[in-house]
């Protein structure tokens, strides 16, 4: 298996990385670990990468496709790997798919691991408290400062691979915010999905084979291929109908809580138009009286007249 986990600094790519490599057998190659070590050893990699790092920069496209050029080939990755924190730029995935082409391998997913911003400052006070409290030498660009540069380099430079590996039909979407346990078993759902249908049409792209016309063939292979398609869409597809369902929960708390408050000044109105209501039958009262009242003295002179 040939994987990317994609995803900000603190998204915890490393933990599952990690749980990845128990379970499929396969090696983590992170071009962040391979830099330090680098950097720890003085190697003229290392010499280039060290303030760079430290400043929460990126290292050259040519430098890191060298070192994942190299560490592919090594026999430890013949069994798979996954990629942590490469490709980084559109640059570094262009040359990744051109490696993996001329050594005949395929990638089988991008996952990408969707985390709020907000909630990243915090895991990586978490983390550096832990290695601290472990002893462990804390990373130099592991500081607010530097995880602010950090974050902006992934938005302008990383996240456009979002989009790259979406129109490969090889983005795999994850709650990230989930519990580290949450988050590993959807990441193995989903790839056992796409093992699954991977195998299915390897099985029928074979039986295919052995059919002697073209259209035959490819009337087998055709919906096998669309089964892999649906399920590398469907996370992504749960994702986007939970969040209709929220807005329409948002809109409708919005909407009531509106309704809320218009209602005692509607209440209000109505009662001050009855007020008016009121004064106005008193007004009209008063006008009558004061209409009658002329009628009145008519009739009194009338009478007096009457009389003499
Ligand atoms: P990471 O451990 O993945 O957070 O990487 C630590 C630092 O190493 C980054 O902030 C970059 O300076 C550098 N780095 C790691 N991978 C890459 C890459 N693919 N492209 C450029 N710089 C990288």
């Amino acid at each position: 298996m040939r994987l990317i986990l994609l995803g900000p600094p603190g998204a915890g790519k490393g933990t599952q990385a990690q749980r990845l490599v128990e379970r499929h057998g396969i090696v983590q190659l992170s071009t962040g670990d391979m830099l330090r070590a680098a950097v720890a050893a003085g190697t003229e990699i290392g010499l280039k990468a060290k303030d760079i790092m430290a400043s929460g920069g990126l290292v050259s496209d040519e430098i890191v496709i060298g070192i994942i050029s190299d560490r592919i080939e090594l026999p430890d990755a013949a069994n798979g790997f996954i990629l942590d924190g490469f490709p980084r730029t559109v640059p570094q995935a262009e040359a990744l798919d051109a490696l993996l082409k001329s050594k005949g391998l395929k990638l089988d997913a991008a996952v990408e691991l969707r985390v709020n911003e907000s909630a990243l400052l915090q895991r990586v006070e978490a983390r550096v408290a832990q290695m601290t409290e472990r002893g462990e030498t804390v990373r130099i660009d592991d500081t607010p400062e530097v995880l602010a540069k950090r974050l902006a380099s992934y938005r302008t430079s990383t996240e456009p691979l979002v989009h790259y590996y979406s129109e490969k039909r090889k983005l795999v979407t994850i709650d990230g915010m989930m519990s580290i346990e949450e988050v590993t078993l959807e990441i193995n759902r989903v790839l056992a999905a796409i093992t699954e249908s991977v195998g299915s049409v390897k099985k029928t792209a074979r039986k295919a084979a052995k059919k002697k016309s073209p259209a035959k063939r490819e009337s087998v292979v055709k919906p096998a291929k669309k089964a892999v398609k649906k399920a590398v869409k469907a996370p992504a597809k749960k994702a986007k109908a939970a969040k209709a369902a929220k807005k329409t929960v948002k809109k409708a708390v919005k909407k009531a809580a509106a309704k809320a408050v218009k209602a005692p000044k509607k209440a209000a109105k109505a009662a001050s138009k009855g007020k008016t209501v009121k004064k106005a039958k008193k007004v009209a009262k008063k006008a009558v009286s004061a209409a009658r009242k002329p009628a009145k003295t008519v009739k009194k002179a009338a009478k007096k007249r009457a009389k003499r």
